[in-house]
């Protein structure tokens, strides 16, 4: 059984509501812990960017069902590799909410003080997330 990490940035429809992350991690951790899905789930007023990581099936069989999810768009994938081991073994599902305390981060990744994920590298979405995962411990 190979793990695998997945990262995606997606950006909020219209469709999206106050209170639907509740209900995104509600199922998603659910879901996730059945399927040994583990990750991290950042999210501000624009878009969401998430890892999962996992085994090959399962990772892509979430994924598939995330794509389909009306309360987001423009999913783009931006990484997808086989791994040694899970970084967020912890996690059915952690939740990155966007704060203050997360802007040196986030500056440290960006190129300005606003965090744009389509910009950036897969490589550095995933040593974001694990900075994040750092400061949320
Ligand atoms: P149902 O809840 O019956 O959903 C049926 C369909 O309706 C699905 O296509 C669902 O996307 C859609 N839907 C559900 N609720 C709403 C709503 N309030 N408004 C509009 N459409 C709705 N799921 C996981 O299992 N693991 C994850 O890690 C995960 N991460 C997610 C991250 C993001 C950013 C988003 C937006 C969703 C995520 N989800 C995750 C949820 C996933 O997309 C599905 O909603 C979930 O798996 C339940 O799907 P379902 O078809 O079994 O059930």
């Amino acid at each position: 059984m190979y793990l695998v990490r997945l990262i995606y940035v997606s950006q909020l429809s219209e469709q999206f509501r106050p209170g639907d992350v509740e209900h995104i991690l509600q199922s998603a951790r659910s879901k996730n812990s059945a399927l040994h899905v583990t990750g991290a789930l950042f999210f501000n007023p624009a878009f969401f960017l998430q890892c999962l990581e996992g085994s090959r099936e399962a990772v892509n069989q979430t994924y598939q069902q995330i794509l389909k999810d009306p309360r987001h768009n423009h999913i783009l994938q931006l990484q997808y590799q086989e791994i040694a081991r899970r970084d967020f073994s912890e996690w059915s599902m952690g939740y990155v909410p966007d704060s203050a305390r997360l802007a040196p981060v986030i500056k440290a990744y960006s190129r300005s003080d606003m965090l744009d994920p389509y910009t950036m590298s897969g490589e550095s979405c995933y040593q974001l997330l694990l900075a994040l995962k750092g400061l949320m411990a």
